[in-house]
């Protein structure tokens, strides 16, 4: 086992590689679907000087730590699961008003995977495709995520109720089915 030394953010980090040469480094992170394009421009370098062989090491070595530690949930994965769910019924984006809060799916970008939550039409954080939430998020809307993670479409029928419109689709609720069941019977399905 060879041991290696990186400098990230400004601290030393010494670890022993999972692999034998660097060779084999390049090799695994060619494997690797996932590996990011500092990695992939490291690998398809002709020439690399130490420091960048070490960056490899350390790449590759923490790319098979991460492979072998489980994944650990937050306490939202449920909610996340609905809402990608109800994006598979029929594509595009989720969106959902509640009494409080407006949960989004994400589309585009870096966040794909995320459900972003809204506070008044202003976005205060987002739940991680692992259930986690980030953002510096109050209480209420914390209590109102728990509630939604359990009863995703109860709170919808209650916004339904209170605004006398759709939660999904926004249109207002005129037969007078939907108005009892306070969503549209299209929306509805697409909580599963
Ligand atoms: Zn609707």
């Amino acid at each position: 086992m060879t041991s290696f030394t990186i400098e990230k953010q400004g601290q030393e980090i010494n670890f022993d590689s999972s692999f034998a040469d660097v060779n084999e480094v390049r090799k695994y992170l060619r494997e690797q679907m996932s590996y990011n394009n500092f990695a992939m421009n490291l690998v398809e370098k002709k020439k690399v000087s130490e420091k960048q062989i070490a960056w490899m090491h350390y790449l590759a070595t923490q790319s098979v730590i991460d492979s072998q530690t489980p994944v650990e949930f937050g306490p939202y994965k449920q909610l996340v699961n609905k809402m990608y769910d109800a994006v598979a019924y029929r594509a595009g984006k989720f969106q959902v008003r509640l009494p409080g809060i407006t949960l989004s799916t994400v589309n585009k970008g870096a966040n794909i995977g995320c459900v972003y939550v809204f506070e008044c039409d202003q976005y205060v954080g987002k739940i991680t495709q692992n259930g986690e939430l980030k953002g510096n998020v109050s209480e209420d809307v914390k209590n109102l995520l728990e509630d939604a993670n359990d009863n995703l479409l109860q709170l919808a029928k209650i916004y339904g109720h209170e605004t006398g419109t759709c939660s999904v689709c926004a249109r207002t609720l005129n037969d007078p089915l939907s108005v009892q069941m306070g969503i549209g019977p299209v929306c509805a399905k697409r909580f599963g």
